[in-house]
């Protein structure tokens, strides 16, 4: 065929080397946008620190710019699970790319490096503690000296800096791979977005002006809820049977605050009929591994964990995430709901929230501190984060909005669309208190009267006519406004005292280990009822007419027919088959998004097939005929 005969697409791939390697290999037709510029700038050899959130597509960063200028990059990647699912999930693509840690014998790893100074692969994942033994710096350096070295990457990159959560000190010698090769373009990775963190990356890498390229913290895919704690078995339980019926076939995680949390939540699913592991840093290795790998393969679907689960997860396609208990910042927040949906398809994160969990977190930190002998001034930092945690619940604000704001970007709803449309807040599931000037008067009031000297547990108590040692001791019953607020559940009024803090009618002030309310600026005008601040109830809270009629809505948002669902179970189980055959786990072999969109398109031929979201060359070799028969005879 003449060069002018070839179709559109060959020339633009022709003019675009980049694009057309991103086809060819992952068989996606565009990158987001920081993807562009960190590819270009390890192509031009410029240093750069790119900070995208989890699920963001930092990996194709990275390993795209080999296929384009035939040099090899050097990962450094702290995980040796992530290192190894990375490394097959590339070679099922066609990409040449291997790794060394601790499990890779001797010979192999001499066998690796040989490959990659004649060129035959070029994409090398390290340890950090390997890439710094001097063997392995000399070895750098003489690629460097032969022109084989396009860059260093360095993954997970915070993990290098003490303010971020991940601190882990063998990063700290990484600057010395830029000494022994100071010509080749280092880049940085990371998912935390703190400036202090970012510069301290930046400063102890020796970054040279490096290029930072901030992608966007917002994840429209994720649904967030927060609502009231009650019983946090039933209400996951019922959480998790609503993705069931939906039939997403997806995962869910619930994270827990303790050890003994994941277990007794665990066993609470398991009597109501949902099949779930607990997982934490106390089981034996040989547990957590077979858990994870049950996770990943799709023979288990529920996992209770603390936050030790999670580093090491590649599951694409969580789709629930549930928070038993408020996390500790908006940061770890970001991190675990970050594990939802990172196939791009739709996601929920539910928060069960008590006003206790703030005390619970406040203990923990003064003790595990006061352990640690760590200062004062770190102390009121990570108390600070969990007030801000705090905040983002109890406020009734856009939740989208709430967390990217919290990142430093602007929050703009998706196009044509005047709210997130993903939230309990925007979705309208939480109720407006009607009595709400009432309510504010009445709050402030017991605030007033009892001196401005008490917390938010004692004044619920009082307007709650609650009759307790400390309320008869005070003679706080013999105020006008106790049992003012009988009829309001207590997580209700303490969520009305959080909301009357975020509009500065109240303020809490903190005096060692106590926590009293007194006015804000806005208290004496709001107690008088010249001014009202608006009040929501929060779900969980109201009455269980109203529960249930919103329950309906807790649903999948991409709606599949009756007839697609039966197709894409059965792709699931063509999927399911390979990956058992190639001992892989599922996801490797289609992502969900993938496996939607085929069912969508309903590709008649191999070629049809090809320009399907997620469909590369070898991918396609390899299981086409396979998903195409089952396909037609669907
Ligand atoms: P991160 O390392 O930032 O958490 P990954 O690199 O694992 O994220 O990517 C998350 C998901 O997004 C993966 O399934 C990946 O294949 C997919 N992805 C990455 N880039 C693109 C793209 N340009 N188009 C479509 N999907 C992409
Ligand atoms: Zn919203």
């Amino acid at each position: 065929m003449a060069e002018t005969d070839q179709p559109d697409l060959m020339t633009a791939e022709k003019t675009d080397p980049v694009l057309a390697a991103v086809r060819r290999v992952w068989g996606y037709d565009s990158l987001r946008p920081m993807q562009r510029s960190a590819i270009d700038a390890a192509i031009e050899h410029r240093d750069c620190l790119t900070v995208l959130p989890t699920g963001g597509g930092k990996s194709l960063c990275y390993q795209v710019p080999p296929l384009v200028t035939g040099l090899a990059t050097i990962v450094i990647s702290p995980l040796i699970a992530l290192m190894r699912d990375q490394v097959r999930g590339l070679e099922l693509n066609g990409y040449p790319a291997a790794a060394i840690h601790s499990g890779v014998e001797l010979d192999d790893a001499r066998d690796i490096l040989r490959r990659l100074t004649l060129g035959e692969l070029n994409l090398l994942l390290v340890a950090p503690e390997r890439a710094v033994n001097p063997g392995f710096k000399s070895f750098l350096a003489s690629l460097a000296d032969a022109g084989r070295l396009g860059a260093i990457a360095v993954d997970e990159a915070h993990c290098i800096s003490q303010w971020g959560h991940d601190f882990r000190p063998e990063y700290r010698r990484l600057a010395e791979l830029r000494e022994v090769t100071p010509k080749v373009a280092m880049q940085a990775f990371t998912a935390t977005a703190t400036p202090r963190v970012r510069e301290d990356i930046a400063r102890q890498l020796g970054l040279r002006e490096p290029e930072v390229l901030v992608g966007t913290f917002d994840r429209p895919n994720l649904t967030y809820r927060v609502r009231a704690r009650r019983n946090p078995a039933e209400q996951a339980a019922e959480a998790v049977r609503n993705h069931q019926r939906a039939g997403d076939g997806g995962g869910t995680i619930v994270y827990c605050l303790s050890r003994k949390d994941t277990e007794w939540l665990a066993e609470g699913l398991t009597k109501l009929g949902i099949n779930a592991e607990p997982y934490h840093a106390g089981l034996n290795e040989k547990t957590r591994r077979d858990i994870e790998h049950r996770f990943s393969n799709e023979s288990l679907d529920v996992v209770v964990a603390t936050v030790a689960f999670g580093m090491g997860i590649d599951r694409s396609n969580v789709r629930l995430v549930v928070h038993a208990t408020m996390p500790k910042s908006i940061e770890a927040y970001q991190q675990e709901t970050g594990r939802a949906g990172r196939d791009g398809e739709p996601a929920e994160c539910l928060l069960l929230y008590s006003p206790t969990d703030a005390t619970r977190w406040e203990r923990l930190i003064r003790m595990n501190n006061a352990e640690m002998g760590a200062d004062d001034e770190a102390t009121e930092a990570q108390l600070g984060l969990v007030r801000e945690m705090r905040r983002l619940v109890s406020s009734m604000g856009c939740r989208h909005r709430m967390l990217s704001e919290h990142f430093g970007q602007t929050y703009t709803p998706p196009a044509g669309m005047h709210s997130c449309g993903a939230c309990d807040v925007c979705l309208g599931e939480t109720e407006i208190e009607r009595d709400a000037k009432r309510i504010g008067q009445i709050i402030l009031s017991a605030v007033a009267r009892t001196g401005q000297r008490y917390g938010a547990a004692h004044i619920t108590d009082i307007v709650r006519g609650a009759d307790t040692e400390k309320i008869r001791s005070t003679g706080h019953d013999r105020l006008t406004v106790h049992g003012m607020l009988k009829d309001h559940r207590k997580a209700a009024i303490a969520s009305y005292i959080d909301q009357l803090v975020t509009a500065e009618a109240l303020e809490r002030v903190v005096d060692g280990h106590f926590e009293t309310l007194r006015f804000g600026p806005r208290g004496v005008a709001v107690m008088k009822g010249e001014e009202e601040v608006p009040l929501a109830r929060p779900v969980g809270t109201g009455s269980a007419r109203s529960e249930r009629r919103r329950r309906d809505r807790v649903t999948d948002a991409a709606p599949m027919s009756f007839d697609e669902k039966q197709l894409f179970e059965k792709l699931r189980g063509v999927r399911r088959d390979i990956a058992v055959e190639q001992s892989i786990p599922p996801y490797m072999v289609f992502s969900d998004a993938t496996l939607r969109e085929l069912v969508r398109v309903r590709p008649d031929s191999l070629n049809a097939m090809l320009a399907v979201k997620g469909v590369g060359q070898a991918k396609l070799d390899a299981f086409g005929d396979t998903f195409l028969t089952a396909l037609r005879n669907g």
